[in-house]
């Protein structure tokens, strides 16, 4: 017989898939790191599994806790999962930008939700970072995993994705492409490339337009998961080689057109990602293979990237992609 003893068991070793479509006419292999193969849906799952078994080792997380965390969702899951299986608790605090659709899973994982503005400064007392530590203080028990500071986030990333690449690329990946949140994932896979591959593989990071990683301050953007208002210690600032800034409206525009035209629904910041490495594409040769990372699934997003009247309400929708057009007779 085969089969796993949990879904947990699943987490990693997700597929790479040609882009053909969005990359027609231009010289490189470019292929996509399919994460929501993984059982929460992303590639969370990844940090969530390393960072509550180190916890569990380092006795900061004891039987019967409860796992709080700020979180947009995605470690949400991944956290829920891994608490299920070895008996957490789990209360999660989101910002409200993040869609009723996504909060509405982590409920249903049997997790505990509490919603922040969004509109306030970290060092504001409303602010879901500061929520979280205080609700850490007032639960008997609390751990906080704090992917934003917790070595094991980049680390699971070093063992993992980054490993995955290489072998499934027979060494011959040449530039990783991936968005920016925690920080986490390009620094822990971009170490592991570069130092296997003696600094040959270069590392390119997709930021939003606004975000402080491409030298904004922190200005508003719509994409969800990525970009940031400081700087989080696990963002390798030495891992890098360039970081490519895309709006939202590229952002969105290349999303809808991953689930039309290369048949994978994923999320917004898989759109901004990609377009990072249609940008790069551009630039490179037919010996180059691109590998861009896309975090999750589109279906958290119905209500946001892939309905035409959210997308029409911030001029985003351009008459290529728009769906059924007013001709069309479905
Ligand atoms: N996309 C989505 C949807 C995410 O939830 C995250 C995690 N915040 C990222 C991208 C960025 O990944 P990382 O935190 O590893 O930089």
């Amino acid at each position: 017989m085969e089969y796993v003893d949990h879904v947990v068991d699943l987490v990693g070793n997700t597929p790479l898939v040609r882009l053909n479509a969005l990359v027609d006419g231009l010289a490189p292999l470019v292929l996509a790191k399919v994460e929501y193969f993984n059982p929460g849906g992303s590639v969370k799952d990844r940090i969530a599994l390393r960072m509550v078994e180190a916890a569990e080792r380092s006795g900061e997380l004891k039987p019967g806790g409860t796992i709080v965390e700020p979180t947009s969702g995605n470690t949400g899951v991944g956290l829920a999962l891994v608490a299920q299986r070895r008996g957490y608790k789990c209360v999660f605090v989101c910002p409200d930008k993040v869609s009723e659709d996504k909060r509405n899973v982590l409920k249903a994982y049997g997790a505990e939700v509490v919603v922040c503005p969004t509109a306030v400064a970290p060092e504001h007392p409303d602010s879901y970072y500061n929520v979280s530590d205080r609700l850490v203080r007032e639960i008997p028990g609390a751990w906080k995993p704090n992917q934003y500071a917790n070595e094991e986030n980049p680390a699971s990333h070093y063992h993992s994705t980054g490993p995955e690449l290489w072998r499934q690329t027979e060494g011959k990946i040449t530039h990783f492409v991936a968005g920016v949140g925690t920080g986490g994932t390009i620094s822990g896979t971009g170490k592991y490339l570069k130092e296997v591959s003696g600094g040959r593989v270069k590392i390119i990071g997709a930021d939003p337009e606004g975000s402080v990683y491409s030298g904004g301050t922190g200005r508003p953007y719509l994409v969800e998961g990525v970009g940031e208002d400081f700087w989080p210690t696990t963002y390798d600032r030495d891992i890098c080689d360039e970081i490519i800034p895309i709006s939202d409206a590229d952002s969105f525009d290349v999303t809808r057109r991953l689930a039309r035209e290369e048949g994978l629904l994923v999320g917004g910041s898989c759109g901004m990602a990609a377009a990072a490495a249609v940008e790069l594409a551009r630039r490179c040769g037919p010996d180059d293979v691109i590998v861009v990372l896309l975090p999750d699934g589109g279906r958290g997003y119905l209500s946001k990237v892939f309905n035409d009247t959210w997308m029409s309400s911030y001029g985003f929708l351009s008459p290529d992609h728009s769906g059924a057009t007013a001709g069309d007779v479905l």
